[in-house]
């Protein structure tokens, strides 16, 4: 057996200095981590510096079996273990997050860009899961449903739907992990994650502490490398009873596909495309704050972000000068030190050449730059915060899911005008309005076809609520107590002869 390969223990910042953050290409199955042969690995770079952070292994269909059978093999005993020892489980391996949250923090960042002060944000989000979990893991309440006759009792329970799949994005390394895992897990379900090629440190780390926490051997697995093999092997085996896919909606709709053949339980949680809309009688300093928050976040990079900032034509120059403030003084540049910079990379070179390509043909169609505008400083994946004008909803930025620093502001005269532009994507994740009339507060609530919408405030994500989205962002919820209904059946059980 390979050792573990993270030491928390002896220094609580040592992430933040050592040059790779793993010696050997591991991944973990079983309980045990599991060294890939040299040629079978892919390289790990830090997207601000170009920096090889360490390799993983490129493994494929049979890995990804040997993983389901280990979470087959577990899943009779974790299925029948009581609730509360299960939530015990959770409970710790939430403590030790925040007791190593220092390094965690230290390894999001590096494998993923975004600030140290979002890293360690991350950290602490993502085991809140875990803790909320543990909670939600003593109350998968069943119901007596009143008898339709004499004699009988009807009743309803519930119980853990098999082994889960698990596959994820790097925009969170670990939390899109922990808000999957900690469901399924609570509900008594074995896992099998596949984490981005591009961030998969994390990952691992989460399930060292998982194993440190007392979670028996196969009830997590972490399998990293060739994505459409493993994704297939997921899909296509009969076994894994539920698919939990964080991602692009293109990926997302494939895998439906191929999950068709064995009728899985489906968890989509797929891209946005989210209105921030601000009325004429906004608070304007909030309204800032929150287009900020909603934009510029993970340098843009969220499944939530504003992707089209909607301003009344009469505070419009208001807004946007405050915004354009803002922007200009953000410090683009590596943030492990948080005196470097302040405003993170994107995560690989496509990903600027992208946002890059967007931001031109705005331009060519007659958007305006007010700030940013170009990639750097520097040779890391970076793109300047960029704030456009001029901007019309037919244009790319304001069709296509941006993921990059780019911040499209339109403006509105009227009500129904800009419900009716907000509405119109195939997306329905996350959308935003500020107003402090609060009757438009809640006629917008009801009209905007979206999974959630923010009022006053750019940041919705809490693992207390349900996240998620409606149209083509997605199925299902994560979080709050809808959140477990993803990993449990429904059994309806009818006594008769009483
Ligand atoms: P992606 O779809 O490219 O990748 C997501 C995951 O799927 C990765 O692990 C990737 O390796 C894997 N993958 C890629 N091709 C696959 C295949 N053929 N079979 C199986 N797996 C495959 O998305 P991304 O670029 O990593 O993440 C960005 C997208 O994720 C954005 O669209 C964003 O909106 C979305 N996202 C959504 C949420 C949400 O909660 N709704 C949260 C975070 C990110």
């Amino acid at each position: 057996a390979v050792t573990a390969p993270f030491d928390f223990k002896t220094d609580s910042k040592k992430y933040y200095t050592i040059p790779k953050i793993v010696e050997k290409p591991l991944n973990f199955i079983n309980g045990a981590f599991v060294e890939a042969s040299a040629d079978q690995v892919i390289d790990v770079v830090n997207p601000a510096t170009h920096v090889s952070l360490g390799t993983i292994p490129k493994f494929g269909a049979t890995e990804t079996r040997d993983a389901i059978s280990a979470a087959e093999n577990a899943f009779e005993s974790w299925s029948t273990t009581l609730p509360r020892a299960r939530a015990v489980i959770l409970r710790r391996w939430h403590d030790l997050m925040i007791e190593y949250g220092d390094n965690l923090g230290a390894i999001i960042t590096r494998e993923s860009g975004k600030p140290i002060a979002e890293g360690h944000g991350e950290n602490i989000y993502a085991a809140r899961f875990l803790e909320w979990y543990a909670n939600e893991a003593e109350r998968i309440y069943g119901d007596i449903i009143p008898s339709p006759r004499h004699g009988v009792r009807t009743t309803v329970i519930k119980q853990p739907v098999g082994v889960v799949g698990v596959i994820t994005p790097w925009n969170f390394p670990a939390a899109m992990i922990t808000r999957a895992v900690g469901g399924a897990i609570a509900a008594g379900c074995t896992c099998v994650v596949k984490p981005s090629e591009l961030t998969p440190f994390s990952a691992l780390a989460l399930a060292q502490l998982a194993q440190e926490a007392g979670l028996p051997n196969g009830v997590l697995n972490i399998v990293t490398g060739d994505a459409p093999a493993i994704g297939s092997a997921l899909s296509s085996s009969f076994a894994v009873r539920k698919l939990s896919f964080t991602g692009s909606t293109k990926v997302g709709k494939q895998l439906m596909r191929e999950c068709a053949d064995t009728v899985k339980k489906l968890g989509m949680e797929l891209g946005g495309n989210a209105p921030l809309i601000v009325f004429e009688d906004a608070d304007i300093p909030k309204a800032v704050a929150g287009i900020m928050a909603a934009k510029f976040r993970n340098a843009g990079q969220t499944c939530v972000c504003a992707n089209r900032v909607f301003v009344h034509e009469s505070i419009f120059d208001k807004v946007v000068e405050g915004v354009v403030a803002q922007v200009r003084a953000f410090r683009v540049g590596y943030s492990l030190d948080p005196k470097v910079g302040n405003f993170g990379p994107l995560i690989n070179p496509q990903a600027v050449d992208r946002v890059e390509a967007l931001c031109n043909e705005a331009v060519k169609a007659g958007a305006k730059v007010l700030a940013g505008g170009k990639r750097g400083p520097g040779s890391g994946n970076f793109f300047e915060p960029t704030v456009l004008t001029n901007v019309t909803h037919d244009m790319s930025v304001c069709q296509s899911e941006i993921f990059g620093p780019l911040l499209p502001i339109l403006s509105f005269k009227d009500e129904d005008e800009v419900v009716r532009l907000a509405n119109s994507t195939r997306a329905g994740l996350a959308s935003y309005v500020f107003t402090e009339n609060y009757k438009r507060q809640w006629r917008l609530s009801e009209k905007l076809q979206f999974g959630m919408v923010g009022i006053n405030d750019g940041i919705v994500s809490t693992p207390v609520a349900p996240f998620g989205g409606i149209k083509e962002s997605g199925l299902g919820r994560d979080g709050s107590k809808y959140g477990i209904d993803a990993f449990v059946d429904i059994k309806y059980v009818l006594h008769s002869n009483l």
